[in-house]
């Protein structure tokens, strides 16, 4: 049912048939679910008179849909919330090169694929958040700590069919080798609150209702709840402080993920396609992202928002972000060995 739907919406949004031509007009296939994007679409149009269409689902929907589309493919974008799938999309030769001096000098170079088949829009730290009456930072160091007995019945995170936490877990993999991953996902099961359920702002709202003290969740959502007009969510990120994991001396840094485009293989609006990944990476485009979904700008010359900054600086787990592909399915394989539902 939901494939038939979208296939209508392509057709109204993209001209259907079989002859394929350039319009003035761009075509998205994105996993971004957040109200940021309308607004930075809106505002391109507006500046350029080229067209935004987006089709939204889920990243692995959006590849095996690009992937049967073939030549036939109205896509010009694919725009994901992480790098795995990214990498996962041009190893299945579905994206090509991207070539522009504008994006190549907008961006930060720790960002950047080493294969230039996609680009950054934006990064995210996956932290902790801590009940600020509940618990001390001091009490606080590393993802590989959250283990620790101390924590028994404490620790509040996501399922694992969720791509954050599977970024997370191939990070783990890539830096800390299977055996260490394994036993580090059976410890973190031993001390869930709960079986995983809901959303990241759901793990904040069980802080803020005591049915846990400490949550793994994307730095981003903590802005939101800050700046919602719900007062439950409001009430939820008063209830938390932030903390950013494996800063030690000897540590590797908290982990990050990128949110990226790729440039569609068979991309019938290829100049518009490079426009916008150009708007979206300037200093305008960055600008609304982190002043409206509180995400880490891609370009280093743009601050993040207030509240972002008030966190303070960070050391970034400088793993490169393909790997978050590459050991995806070992995560996987990790997630159902060891329980994490
Ligand atoms: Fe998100």
């Amino acid at each position: 049912m939901k494939k038939i739907f979208y296939s209508i919406l392509t057709c109204l949004l993209i001209s259907c048939g079989s002859e394929k031509k350039s319009n003035n007009e761009v075509n998205l296939y994105s996993q971004r679910h957040y109200s940021v994007d309308k607004l930075q679409y809106e505002n391109f149009e507006k500046l350029t008179g080229i067209k935004v269409n987006v089709i939204k689902a889920n990243a692995d929907e959006l590849i095996e849909r690009l992937k049967n589309e073939g030549e036939n493919s109205p896509a010009d974008l694919f725009v994901t919330v992480d790098a795995g799938k990214l990498y996962k999309a041009a190893d299945m030769g579905l994206l090509q090169k991207i070539s522009s001096n504008v994006i190549n000098s907008n961006v930060s170079e720790k960002l950047k694929d080493v294969n230039g088949f996609w680009i950054p829009i934006t990064y995210r730290a996956r932290i902790l958040v801590y009940s600020n009456e509940r618990v001390s930072e001091d009490d606080l160091s590393t993802y590989e700590d959250l283990t620790n007995e101390k924590w028994r019945g404490k620790i509040l995170v996501r399922s694992s069919s969720n791509a954050y936490n599977q970024a997370l877990m191939s990070s783990i993999v890539a830096n800390n080798g299977a055996e260490k991953s394994i036993e580090w996902s059976k410890g973190l099961v031993q001390n869930f609150a709960r079986d995983p359920k809901g959303s990241d702002r759901d793990q904040v709202k069980a802080i803020a209702a005591g049915q846990g003290d400490i949550a793994i969740v994307n730095s981003y959502y903590i802005g939101l709840l800050l700046n919602s007009e719900k007062e439950e969510e409001l009430n939820a990120g008063k209830a938390v402080k932030v903390f950013f994991p494996n800063q030690g001396e000897n540590q590797r840094g908290s982990h990050i993920n990128i949110s990226g485009i790729g440039l569609a293989k068979n991309s019938p609006n290829k100049e518009n396609a490079i426009k916008l990944m150009e708007y979206l990476t300037s200093k305008a485009g960055q600008e609304t992202y982190v002043n409206n979904s509180y995400e880490y700008p891609a370009n280093p010359n743009v601050s993040p928002s207030e509240i972002v900054k008030s966190w303070g600086e960070f050391k970034i787990d400088p793993l490169d972000l393909n790997m978050l592909g590459q050991f995806r399915e070992q995560a996987i394989r990790i997630f159902d060995e060891t329980g994490w539902k």
